[in-house]
């Protein structure tokens, strides 16, 4: 095949799709602005920087983040094996050393003879193949050009997320389910006790936040306020603003409570619920201490926890259709987290799933439909799935299709979603002839 593509980005996302494609024989043509020009949290000059921590989370298949790196191994993953050549001690979570990781993904793409490399700035969409994965801090000159994309209402700069929970981890029996004035069903409501409000509030103000980089300190979250900080305007500042209980009886007791914490819908499946309101910079260990102080919530699976940051990140439904490919133009695709997919392994995974669904259009072959039974079609299914209110999503078990019969317990339920999840990826690999 001649045809050559260019990838924009030589992070976690651009490195796995150029992998992708070269091993397949197609030529690549691979464009950063690094060394020439940095974002505010690169610092090296290798490809596949990690620019905070160095731990790649879970291995285990109890658990969705080994479950994709499973199907990343399954389908030949270039930034996994990096991963396993640069491993560090980590307990049960892949952690690398971070220096040897970029340098085996930087020598194992140099080393390959289809692969051209350019120091250059992007700064407009590439002519066609090409798949952009420049990123969540995008320079300002490219993400300029992105938000005049044909179709698409909002290129997102922040991130300003509230925690997101697994449906069967919540109480259902300390929860009831009522929209405010008797006016339908969708919410599920906590309600608190005045006891209850006030322990929640006291350790909501003294918990700890997580530190901002230096280029995210005069970032200002359009209308949305951290739910932390609301709260240390005074004691009553919540119970009148998002835990309002107005408009919502308990039937348990008849009686409005002091407070209530609504839960909304997440997903069509109704496995995730997000807390309305609870937009957040509070340390992950903090939200899950003090969220779980909420009626309902004690024994609550955080799938995703509430994030304030710097993100440049596409409101992905608007514009893009299956495997990541602009729905104008299935030549131009994106992949990692400017699609609005979160961490390191699935900002790759989805460069793995944009190159190969590239590879098959450029062949004019049909496309694989990694469906919503693995994670690496349930991340991409999510991206171009339309939303109220479209928020980058990381790997988890429940955005996952359920169980196709009842399964006991939360452990059992994992193993038998990996199970599931392994067996269709092999199917999948016959059926479009892909190798591992
Ligand atoms: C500060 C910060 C900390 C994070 N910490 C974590 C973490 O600890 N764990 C985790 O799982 N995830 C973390 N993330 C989220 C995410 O997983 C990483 O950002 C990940 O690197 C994203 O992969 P990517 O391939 O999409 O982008 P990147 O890995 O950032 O790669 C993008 C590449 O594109 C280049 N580039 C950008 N603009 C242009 C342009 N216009 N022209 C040419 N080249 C360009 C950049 O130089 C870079 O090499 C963090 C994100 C940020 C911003």
């Amino acid at each position: 095949m001649t045809t050559r593509v260019t990838v924009a980005g030589a992070g976690l996302a651009g490195c796995e799709a150029a992998w992708q494609l070269v091993r397949r024989g197609v030529p690549v043509r691979l464009v950063d602005m690094k060394p020439a020009r940095r974002s505010p949290a690169h610092s090296a000059d290798g490809f596949a920087e990690l620019v905070c921590s160095n731990s790649l989370k879970a291995e285990q298949l109890t658990n969705a983040s080994g479950l994709l790196k499973a199907e990343m191994r399954a389908l030949g993953s270039l930034i996994l094996r990096a991963a396993e050549n640069s491993r560090v001690p980590a307990g049960s979570a892949l952690a690398v050393d971070r220096e040897r990781f970029s340098e085996f993904v930087t020598r194992t793409l140099k080393e390959h003879p289809l692969i051209e490399f350019e120091t250059a700035l992007v700064d407009r969409m590439p002519e066609p193949p090409a798949i952009v994965a420049t990123g969540p801090l995008t320079d300002p000159a490219l993400a300029d050009a992105l938000t005049r994309l044909p179709g698409l209402r909002a290129l997102h700069f922040f991130d300003a997320a509230a925690p997101i929970v697994t449906a069967e981890s919540i109480d259902m029996d300390r929860v009831f389910r009522a929209s405010r004035y008797g006016k339908g069903s969708d919410y599920l409501n906590c309600p608190m006790t005045e006891a209850e409000y006030n322990a929640f509030y006291d350790a909501l103000v003294s918990a700890e936040l997580a530190e901002l980089h230096d280029f995210e300190k005069n970032l200002v979250f359009e209308g949305c306020l951290a739910v932390e900080i609301l709260a240390r305007r005074g004691r009553q500042t919540l119970a009148f603003g998002p835990l309002k209980p107005v408009g919502l009886t308990d039937p348990r007791t008849g009686k409005e409570p002091c407070a209530i914490v609504q839960l909304r819908q997440e997903n069509e499946s109704g496995t995730l619920y997000n807390l309305v309101g609870f937009q957040t910079r509070l340390k992950w260990g903090e939200q899950k201490r003090v969220f779980s102080m909420i009626p309902g919530l004690e024994n609550a699976e955080f799938a995703r926890y509430g994030v304030m940051h710097r993100n440049t990140y596409l409101n992905s439904p608007d514009v893009l259709g299956r495997n990541y490919a602009l729905a104008s133009d299935p030549l131009l695709r994106f992949a990692g987290q400017l699609t609005g997919v979160e961490g390191y392994m699935e900002s790759a995974a989805s460069g793995l799933v944009a190159a190969i669904g590239l590879f098959k259009a450029l062949r004019g072959e049909p496309e694989p439909d990694f469906t919503g039974r693995t994670v690496l079609g349930a991340l991409e299914r999510h991206v171009r799935t339309k939303a109220r209110d479209f928020q980058p999503m990381n790997a988890n078990f429940g955005i996952l299709d359920p169980p196709d019969q009842q399964v006991r317990g939360k452990r059992n339920r994992c193993e038998r979603l990996s199970e599931r999840a392994l067996q269709e990826l092999d199917r999948i690999k016959d059926e479009c002839e892909l190798r591992s």
